[in-house]
């Protein structure tokens, strides 16, 4: 199953795809994470998206579409993969379509989680991330067991340059300019489910393995 995830920044989409992932055994494919751990290997791919993350702007195609194709090439796709963060343009959907095409193949079902903006400052500013293993947490809706201490690996918390309140404004922006189109783009192609992702994150899930 090849399944989508779409949804503003900090609508809870990554959590609730690791899940997904876990659950059905799929791969978690997500291009943010893929760029901060080139990031925190210090390559050259990592330092050129850090300036556009830290901008709040996208990550432009020529760094990120290729990235996307190989793996989704691998082996481990072949039964599907749940895609978290890809596509973010009408024109990164129009590539993974093509792609899929090719062998006769599509996206199964795009989740679509809605959080209206109002809310998304507020889950922002309590986002904490693992710099180590990237594990993500949040201080009021799903706390490590030790404050600022990852249950994972043990490494001190920080929070992502990218959510910082400056940024986040600028990352919805871009959301809804180039992105929220998808939710049409989906919708006609028949495989868009929404999601609403204000109820607690279990609640959410539940909503999400209805769907299968
Ligand atoms: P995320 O972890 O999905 O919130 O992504 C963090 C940042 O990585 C985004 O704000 C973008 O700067 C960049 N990024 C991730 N995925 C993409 C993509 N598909 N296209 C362009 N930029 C991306």
């Amino acid at each position: 199953m090849k399944i989508v995830m779409l949804g503003a920044p900090g609508a809870g989409k990554g959590t609730q795809a690791k899940r997904i992932a876990e659950k059905y055994h799929l791969p978690h494919i997500s291009t943010g994470d893929i760029f901060r751990a080139n990031l925190r290997e210090g390559t050259e791919l990592g330092l050129k998206a850090k300036e556009y993350m830290d901008a709040g702007a996208l990550v432009p195609d020529s760094l990120t579409v290729e990235l996307l194709l190989d793996r989704v090439a691998k082996d481990d796709c072949r039964d599907g993969y749940v895609l978290d963060g890809f596509p973010r343009t009408i024109a990164q959907a129009d590539v993974l379509t093509d792609a899929l095409a090719k062998s006769g193949d599509k996206v199964d079902l795009a989740i679509n989680i809605d959080v209206p903006d109002e809310h998304i400052q507020r889950r922002m500013s309590g986002r904490r991330s693992c710099p180590q293993c990237g594990q993500g947490y949040h201080t009021e809706f799903n706390p490590p067991k030790e404050e600022g201490v990852c249950d994972k690996c043990g490494a001190a918390l920080i929070q992502r340059d990218d959510d910082k309140p400056e940024t986040v404004a600028k990352r919805l922006q871009v959301y809804h300019e180039q992105t929220q189109p998808l939710i049409e783009y989906y919708e006609k192609a028949g495989v868009l489910k929404t999601i609403d992702g204000t109820k607690p994150m279990d609640e959410v899930f539940a909503d999400i393995t209805a769907l299968f």
